[in-house]
């Protein structure tokens, strides 16, 4: 973290439905773009920034188990889709004139490195974007695990959590209960014996367990990823 709070090296964890835009479903090149415009203001700025995309704009395993699909074999499908939403969020990327590397879980070499934790931080450190893409490459996990232990790996100072259409985390759901409050910060312990909705249990519990600060934030209001890797009060910051 620099003097004025910026941070150097960040791990922006982004909801795959926020790709989707209005539509639920697919890729909204209009939503990919103002992401990558974003991400693009920060990095000239000189913090490093790697990237983890969900796939719920495509598939999430246990809806398909729920329909009868095998649960591992539908996993993978949710982690193919993922793949999309980083091409996505690589062109648009390149377009700003980033340079920027996706590295996937899942080797396909015709679109991406495969993922070498050492590479991507060189990456990184030479001002490129990198994005991971196909999950963790194991069924039974989420993206949000896999941001939180890329994160780690490459030694990222916070994971920045952004969400699509909440600006944090609540004591109830706000989008059904207009009385529900924000917390402005909590510690892991809270938010796993409250059952908070932030990310799964196995995400959070290796945050924990790790000391990995994350950030829950608004992801498509204008300016908000500046302002997370700025260190402004925004959101909720969940640590120790
Ligand atoms: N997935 C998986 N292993 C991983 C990461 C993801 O099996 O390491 C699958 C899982 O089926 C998940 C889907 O990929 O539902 C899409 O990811 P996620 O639900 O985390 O996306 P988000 O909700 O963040 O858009």
């Amino acid at each position: 973290t620099a003097h004025d709070g910026t941070r150097r090296r960040v791990l922006l964890k982004l909801s795959g439905e926020a790709f989707a835009g209005g539509g639920g479903l697919g890729v909204d090149p209009d939503v990919v773009h103002a992401i990558a415009r974003e991400i693009a203001t920060v990095v000239r700025a000189g913090t490093e920034v790697a990237v983890v995309i969900g796939g719920g704009n495509f598939f999430r395993g246990a809806e398909l188990q729920v329909r009868g699909m095998d649960r591992a074999r539908s996993d993978y499908m949710g982690m193919l889709g993922t793949v999309m939403n980083c091409l996505a969020l690589q062109d648009f990327l390149i377009k700003e004139g980033i340079e920027t590397r996706v590295q996937t879980a899942i080797t396909m070499g015709q679109v991406a490195e495969p993922y070498l934790p050492l590479r991507a931080v060189r990456h990184l450190e030479k001002g490129r974007v990198v994005i991971f893409g196909a999950g963790m490459g194991m069924p039974y996990f989420s993206t949000d695990t896999t941001a939180v232990q890329r994160a780690l790996e490459i030694h990222a100072e916070v994971l920045l959590m952004g969400k699509n259409g909440v600006d944090g985390v609540y004591d109830s759901d706000p989008r059904t209960n207009a009385g529900a409050v924000k917390f402005d910060s909590l510690d892991y312990a809270e938010v796993i014996s409250r059952d908070l909705k932030v990310a799964d249990l196995t995400a959070i519990t290796l945050c924990k367990d790790n000391g990995l600060p994350i950030l829950v934030f608004e992801l498509l209001a204008e300016g908000n990823i500046a302002r997370a890797v700025k260190g402004e009060k925004i959101g909720t910051l969940i640590s120790q």
